[in-house]
This record gives C-alpha cells, structure tokens and sequence, in this order.
C-alpha cells in the first residue's frame, strides 16, 4: 500500500502569527475529522518552520516540511539554509524542484540532484516536483520532458533511496492558474512516471512510490483526481492557505 499523502505549500505566504494560526487550525480539524490514513504536510516559510513542526507534534497525521534547501551542507553562503537546520527543527520533508523556482531561482536538474542526495543523508523525504510547460505540453512531448527531469535529478539513487522520495508531478500550466489537469491527463502522466520509475528501480519499487498531483487542485476537484489509480494525492498551493479547504481536500480519498 502506497502512502496516501496530502501537502500544502504555502508559498511566500501568511506572516509568523497567521501562519502558526493556520497550523494550529489544520491540527485541530485533522484531529477532529480526518479518520482516514492520510499523511498531511505543511509547507511553511523556514521562518515558521520550528514553531509549525511544534503544532505537529499535536497529531499523528500531521508532518511539516521546508520549501527549499541548499544544495551545500554548511558554510559561506549567505541567506541559504541546509538540510541539517530543516531537519534540526523537526521537519520531515523538503520539496525540491517546485516549477516556480526552477524558473525565478534557475534552479537545474543537476543541482536538485545533489540537494535530493543531502536531504537523504540527513534523513529528510524529498517531495521532487516536476512537470511541464505548456509549451511542451502543446508540442506532445511531455512525458519525455518529465522523465528527463526524473532521469537528470534521481536516476543516480540506489533502490532503497527512492523509496523515500515522494514525486509530485505538478504541470506548469496548471499552477495557480485555476486550470487543474483533467483527472485523466494526471492518471496518464503518473502511470508514465510510474512505468519510467519501473524501468530502472524495478516494479515492486516503483509501486511503492507516491506520486502526488500538483496543480489548482481543490475541495471539489480532488475526489476525482484522488480516485486514478496512480495518484497518491495532492501537493496544494493556494487552498493549503484555508485549513477548511486543506482538509477537506485530505478528506477526499
Ligand atoms: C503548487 O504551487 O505547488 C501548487 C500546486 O499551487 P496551486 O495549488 O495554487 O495551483
């Protein structure tokens, strides 16, 4: 049985008191409503981190994780924070490779590759995003694009590393647009991330990889994408910001 998981990504979103309310809110209704075997993670700024990865401890399905680290486990490099300080305030996740700043920070696969490697020494999950423009998506050429990005940042991992990954395949054009992808262009993309992932771990591996879709999912268009067989669950941008609408979309497998 694959990891049912739903996480959020709040972005460069919510000040320090907003945010500890929003976890605190999402902890509380976890609690109360969510009876399924659901991971849920938060996403926070780093600054909220430490004090979000306290609310957690309130529940058991309720997990934290950093938006982004360096690629260097230590030293001269200004403004950066390692896999040892997320880890160290009780973060259990990091999402690498998020389109947004593959595109403002010129992030590549190259460097993902050594941040999924440091996150794993340190013992954080890595949720890799990848996924395609429109652009690409338009030229048909999709599915190679995203296997290129798994091949170029996780293809060196030994079978027991990738295990510990979680992919979300998140199409550009469908980010914070309001256009989700239909749940059968999501259930295609995952059995092709999945039959990839098989070709080189083998199939009992691959078929425990959780593969989240990522992409204006919501309350109500998360039942249908959460019932393809191939998709594991959701990493949520702008309804991870509403506790209400975060679980609700945890609640809808
Ligand atoms: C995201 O940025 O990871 C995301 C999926 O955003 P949204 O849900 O707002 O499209």
């Amino acid at each position: 049985m694959r990891k049912k998981i739903v996480a959020g990504n709040w972005k460069m979103n919510k000040n320090f008191s907003e945010g500890l309310t929003l976890a605190s809110e999402v902890v509380n209704i976890v609690n109360d409503e969510l009876n399924d075997d659901v991971t849920v993670i938060m996403c926070s700024p780093f600054i909220h981190l430490a004090q979000v990865a306290k609310n957690a401890q309130e529940s058991d399905k309720v997990f934290v994780g950093a938006q982004n680290m360096s690629e260097h486990a230590s030293g001269a490099y200004t403004g950066d924070i390692s896999a040892e300080m997320i880890k160290s305030v009780g973060a259990e996740y990091v999402i690498l490779g998020h389109s947004e700043r593959r595109e403002y920070h010129n992030e590549t696969n190259e460097q993902l590759a050594k941040r999924v490697d440091l996150a794993l020494e340190i013992g954080l999950n890595p949720i890799f995003c990848c996924g395609e423009s429109l652009e690409i998506r338009e030229s048909g050429k999709e599915v190679s694009y995203v296997c290129n990005q798994l091949t170029e940042s996780l293809f060196h991992l030994t079978e027991d590393e990738i295990q510990k990954i979680v992919i979300a395949y998140e199409p550009i054009w469908a980010i914070g647009t309001g256009k989700t992808a239909s749940s059968q262009q999501a259930q295609d993309m995952h059995k092709a991330i999945r039959d990839f992932l098989a070709g080189q771990f083998g199939q009992e591996v691959a078929d425990k990889i959780s593969i989240l879709y990522g992409g204006s999912a919501k309350p109500d268009n998360a039942k249908e994408l959460f019932a393809q067989p191939d998709v594991d669950g959701g990493l949520i941008g702008g309804a991870s910001l509403k506790a209400r609408d975060f679980v609700e979309i945890a609640k809808s497998f």
